[in-house]
Order: structure tokens, then C-alpha cells, then sequence
């Protein structure tokens, strides 16, 4: 089937439709098992070791890596050439949404096989790929990423670790310092950043961590994920072979970035995992808990609360695996052009940036509501440090930080789309205009007799329309200084990611609808979301317009914003607990 594929940002001015989306009920038999494979890990080696694996044993957590290395798990993301077994990128996103469950190990796993292997497989060299890939997707060797430096954080490329070339030009004489790293205590390679000589930007290379002069540090003392090793690494005159300079010089501030797309649309899978388990582990024990003598998932309260859990997660899930096939889609567009798997995906990976941000940003977010009420669901014991959802509360709060901050990843939203745009790649700017001359003539309601998802359609399409009046109205007003406005930048980004979510979960919905008998509970859902977006985005669109606005322009602007967020009221009670209820009789989420 010719799915109509839209370019990264483009959604906010053209509508997929809902046959252009993969949607999660639709994974064949073989990503099922490879589910399966990944969930009975977390079974049989993760969850029972748990407990001494937050104890942050590195010889532990090395030996479950190895293990998983052993059932093929790590080469899930590697082409069958290197060792792996080449699956889509869907797939892999599956991988990561399942292994997401396994707290610091999830982590430790998604840096080896993430960001700790693909920058090899993505710009290595043949020679760098044949000797290093093979052995990091079985597990032989075990990867990690060291950019983050004591004083370059969000500020990547400002970090001081230098690179010279020895005299006899065989090796870079590299020296400094790299902090916050994830499995420095027990990986083999590290995928190391630093300027050449007094270069302005960064380069990467391929260090050993058994190279004479290299230093690990003890592990951070950490809120959570404390399993899983993070530490500082210092560099003191480390003899690098000229070969294992990855990518050309200077080109490591692409690479870091590129693979920061990755790393943060990983992220978006990962946190499904984690939140379905704090779903499941929320409602059983709803399901078994009496107070007043009953149990306590009959109140509405708690009712409440599971069913706002299960619209986030399922929201952020018809995102996520949405964008996944759009990459696989442009993957092998760009394969058959260059006929290298690695280079393509990067390349696919790094186009979808707006989309990826969106996803790391509200997947994090999703996944700290969640965690956070499944820790009040629980009382008492959400406290208590036996339970699961403690851990999971302190080991969510990671993921707003680490692969670029949520600050950094909202302000890029808004600031890549617009720099595609203005590359060509869609109307955002002509449209916004159009509708700007417009504004008194503007209306938001639909035709009489309208069907369910033409009004939800419309609802949708409101929205967007919002926001290109804001991105026009900021833009006209602060030109050129519109990146110091970071406050409105946000406002923005928070309406496209309401808004994207949204309309994903309207197209996975209108899906089933021809897929599924009932589907009055998802109805439910996408009812429920949709009335929270709009107040989301209209309470957003206030701020902006009135950071931006002149007195002119401001009556206009707020009947807009008014009018593109005016929907039809509903019983968000009943429509809530219909959802809980679902969750409840399941007792595990099965959505
Ligand atoms: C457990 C853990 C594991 C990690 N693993 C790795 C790893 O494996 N490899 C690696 O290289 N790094 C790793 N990191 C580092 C991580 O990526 C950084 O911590 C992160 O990028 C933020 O940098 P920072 O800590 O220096 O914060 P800062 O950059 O100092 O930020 C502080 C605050 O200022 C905000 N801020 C900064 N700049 C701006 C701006 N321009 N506009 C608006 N707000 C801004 C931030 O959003 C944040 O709220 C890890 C960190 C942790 C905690």
C-alpha cells in the first residue's frame, strides 16, 4: 500500500490521512516474537536482579548486557552484514519500547545499543565498522558516548577535551575531561568528542577505554537509574590511532547532534515501556487495595487517575510508532539511492527532527505524570521503596534531562520546523500570512450533520491554524530576535506537541474504526485528549499572542484563538471512567 508520507513539520500544514499511518495493532507475527523475546528478559534477568543491580554493580549489570548481547538483543538496530539482524525501524523502536520496562537497565542497554554503537555504524569507516560492529551487536564489547563535559552540557560543542596530532602523525594526543557517562564503568569503546588542534568545532573518535592514560572515575551518586554506571572520564595524553577518527575532521558536532535525534526518538519508545508497566502495576493494585470497604479502583478519584494515565500513554504511543514508519519509509527511499543501511537511516533519523523532539519531550512528560500518579495511586506504599512505581518515579525524572534537555528539545520544535519551511520543504509562512489577512473573517464550526471524525478532523485543523497565526504574529513582531524569546518559543512548541499527538491519535483511532468491531472506549479517549488539547493549546496561544501582540492586533487575535479551540462539550467524567473501567476489568493494560 502507497502510504502519503509527510516531511518532518509539514503537519502543521497538511493532513495525513489516516491510511498513510502505521498504527501499533498492525505489527506482524515477527515483531510480536521479537516483543516477547524482549519481555521474557526483563522476566528472567532484569526484574530479579533488580534489586542488587541498584546497587550499582558494574560487574552485574555487565554480566546481564552480556547476556542479552548472548540472545541477540543487541543487534536488533545492526544490518545483517555487521553481525545484526536488520530490522526495521519500527522494529527497533518496539525493541526499545519493550526493554523501556527495565529500569537502569534499560538505560545501560539503550546506550550501548544506541548511542553507544550506532555512531560507528552510521560514519564509521569500513575498517571502523568490520572491526568494532560486530562485537558491540553480540555484546562481545559493550559501548557508551562521551560528549557532556563539566562545563559543556547543553552547550555541546563549547567543550575543552583537545586533540593533537603526534609528531610522526600516526595517533591524536587526546587530553580532558568527560563527565555524566553512561556505562563508563564498564564499556570497551567510547565514542569520545573533542576539537583538533584549536579547531572551532567538534570531531569524533573511537577510543578504547583500556588505552594507557585513559581514567574512569567512581560512580555519581544518583536520584535514580542507580543501576546503571554513570561517571566522569579523564583523558591524559591518550595515544588515538589516526584511523579511529570518526567521520572527518570537524564533522563531530554533526555526528553529536544526528545521534542526539536518535537518542531522543529511542527515548519516545522507551518511556512506553516504562509507562505501561506503571499502568499495569497501578491498576492491580487499585484492583486489590480495599478502603471504606471497598476496593479502591470503585472510586472516582482513583478512576480518574487510571484512565488520565491510559489517554497519555496511548496518545504518545500512536505518535511514536507514526513517525516510526514515516523513517522506515524514507530509509529505504534514501537505501536505494546510496545502498548503505547505516547512512540512510542516520540520514532519515536526522530529517525527522521536529518529530523526534516532540516525542522525547512528551513522551518524558507522559511518563513522569504517569509515574507520579501511580506512586499516589499506590499511598502509603508509593512510598515505600519495596514497590516498583518508587522506582520508576525516581528513575523517570532522567528523561527530561539527558538527551538534550526538555528547554533545549522545545525551543528545537519550533526552530526546525521553521528553518524547514524556509528551506522549501513546506508552506508554513504563506499560509500563516493567508490566514492572518483573513482573521475577521474567520469561523471554527462545521457543517450541520457533521460525522464524528470530520469534526474531530476539524478540530485538529483548528488548532494548526492557531498556531500558524501565532508563529506569524511572533515572527512579524520579533524578527530576527525571536530565539531570545524563548517564552513564547515555548508556547509555540507546546501547542505543535499537543497538537501532532492529538492528530495521531485521531488517525490511529479512524484506523481501528475500520479495523475493529467496538470502539467506543478509544472514542473515549480521543474525545477526552481532544478536549484537553484545545485548552492546552488556547491557554498557550494566549500567552504568545499576548507576549507578541500590539493593541491593534490583540482583539483579533484572541477572537482567533477562541474560535480555532471552541469545541463541542462532553461528559469527560463518564468518558473517563469508561476508560478506567476498560483498564480495570483487564487488570493490565491492554489497550
Ligand atoms: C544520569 C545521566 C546520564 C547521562 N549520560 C550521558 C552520556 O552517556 N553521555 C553524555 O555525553 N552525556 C550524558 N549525560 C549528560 C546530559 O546529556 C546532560 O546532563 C544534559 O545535556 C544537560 O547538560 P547539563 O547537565 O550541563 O545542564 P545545563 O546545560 O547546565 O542546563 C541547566 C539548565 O539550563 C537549561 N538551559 C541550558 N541551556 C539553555 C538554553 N540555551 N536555553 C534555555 N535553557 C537552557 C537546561 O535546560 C537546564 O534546565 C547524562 C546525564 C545524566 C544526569
Amino acid at each position: 500500500m502507497e502510504r502519503k508520507i509527510l516531511k518532518s513539520g509539514e503537519f502543521l500544514v497538511n493532513n495525513p490521512e489516516p491510511k498513510d499511518i502505521f498504527i501499533p495493532e498492525e505489527f506482524n507475527e515477527e515483531q510480536r516474537m521479537i516483543a516477547q523475546t524482549c519481555r521474557d528478559f526483563l522476566e528472567a534477568e532484569v526484574y530479579p536482579k533488580m534489586n542488587d543491580l541498584e546497587k550499582c554493580d558494574r560487574v552485574l549489570m555487565k554480566q546481564v548486557l552480556k547476556k542479552a548481547g548472548e540472545l541477540g538483543l543487541m543487534g536488533i538496530s545492526v544490518p545483517e552484514e555487521f553481525g545484526g539482524f536488520g530490522q526495521s525501524f519500527v522494529t527497533q523502536m518496539l525493541a526499545a519500547e519493550i526493554t523501556g520496562a527495565g529500569f537502569s537497565f534499560s538505560v545501560a542497554f539503550m546506550a550501548h545499543c544506541g548511542i553507544g554503537t550506532l555512531p560507528i555504524l552510521y560514519y564509521g569507516t569500513k575498517e571502523q565498522r568490520d572491526r568494532y560492529v560486530p562485537k558491540l551487536a553480540s555484546g562481545e564489547l559493550l559501548g557508551s558516548y562521551c560528549l557532556t563535559e563539566p562545563g559543556a552540557g547543553s552547550d555541546a560543542n563549547s567543550g575543552k577535551t583537545n586533540a593533537k596530532l603526534s609528531e610522526d602523525g600516526k595517533h591524536y594526543i587526546l587530553n580532558g575531561q568527560k563527565m555524566w557517562i553512561t556505562n563508563a564503568g564498564f564499556a570497551d569503546t567510547q565514542v569520545v568528542f573533542a576539537k583538533i588542534d584549536n579547531d572551532r568545532v567538534l570531531s569524533a573518535f573511537i577510543v578504547e577505554s583500556g588505552m594507557p592514560g585513559v581514567v574512569i572515575g567512581p560512580d555519581e551518586h544518583k536520584m535514580g537509574i542507580k543501576g546503571s554506571s554513570t561517571a566522569q572520564i579523564y583523558y591524559n595524553d591518550v595515544k588515538v590511532p589516526v584511523e579511529n577518527l570518526l567521520g572527518k575532521r570537524g564533522e563531530g558536532f554533526r555526528i553529536a547532534l544526528s545521534i542526539l535525534h536518535m537518542g531522543r526518538i529511542k527515548l519516545g519508545a522507551n518511556v512506553l515501556g516504562a509507562a505501561k508497566k506503571a499502568v499495569t502495576d497501578s491498576v492491580k493494585y487499585a484492583n486489590e487495595r480495599k478502603q471504606f470497604g471497598v476496593l479502591i479502583s470503585t472510586f472516582g478519584a482513583i478512576k480518574h487517575k487510571l484512565a488520565s494515565q491510559v489517554i497519555r500513554l496511548f496518545a504518545s504511543e500512536s505518535a511514536v510508532y507514526r513517525v516510526s514508519m514515516d523513517i522506515d519509509e524514507m530509509i529505504n527511499k534514501l537505501k536505494a539511492d546510496c545502498g548503505d543501511t547505516g547512512r540512510a537511516t542516520i540520514e532519515a533519523i536526522s530529517h525527522y527532527a521536529v518529530e523526534a523532539a516532540i516525542l522525547k519531550v512528551y513522551g518524558s512528560e507522559m511518563l513522569d505524570f504517569i509515574a507520579d500518579e501511580a506512586v499516589q495511586i499506590h499511598g502509603g506504599m508509593g512510598y515505600s521503596a519495596e514497590m516498583d512505581v518508587e522506582r520508576g518515579y525516581r528513575d523517570s525524572r532522567i528523561n527530561r534531562i539527558f538527551e538534550g534537555t526538555n528547554e533545549i528539545n522545545r525551543l528545537l520544535v519550533v526552530d526546525t520546523a521553521m528553518k524547514r519551511a524556509l528551506k522549501g520543504d513546506f508552506d508554513l509562512f504563506g499560509k500563516a500570512e493567508a490566514l492572518y489577512n483573513e482573521i475577521d473573517n474567520i469561523t471554527g464550526g462545521g457543517p450541520a450533520g457533521e460525522s464524528y471524525f470530520a469534526e474531530k478532523t476539524r478540530c485538529v485543523d483548528n488548532l494548526k491554524k492557531i498556531i500558524l497565526l501565532c508563529i506569524h504574529g511572533a515572527v512579524k513582531t520579533f524578527e530576527k530576535n525571536l530565539m531570545n524569546e524563548q517564552e513564547v518559543l515555548n508556547n509555540i512548541a507546546d501547542m505543535m506537541m499537543e497538537t501532532y499527538i492529538s492528530e495521531s491519535l485521531l488517525l490511529r483511532v479512524a484506523r481501528l474504526n475500520d479495523m475493529k468491531g467496538d470502539i467506543s472506549v478509544y472514542k473515549d479517549i480521543l474525545d477526552v485528549n481532544i478536549f484537553d488539547t484545545a485548552e492546552i493549546v488556547r491557554k498557550s496561544a494566549l500567552d504568545a499572542i499576548y507576549s507578541f501582540a500590539s493593541e491593534e492586533n490583540t482583539p483579533a487575535l484572541i477572537k482567533a484563538a477562541d474560535t480555532f479551540t471552541r469545541i463541542r462539550g462532553l461528559n469527560v467524567k463518564n468518558a473517563r471512567r469508561r476508560i478506567a473501567d476498560k483498564l480495570i476489568e483487564d487488570n493490565s493494560y491492554r489497550f
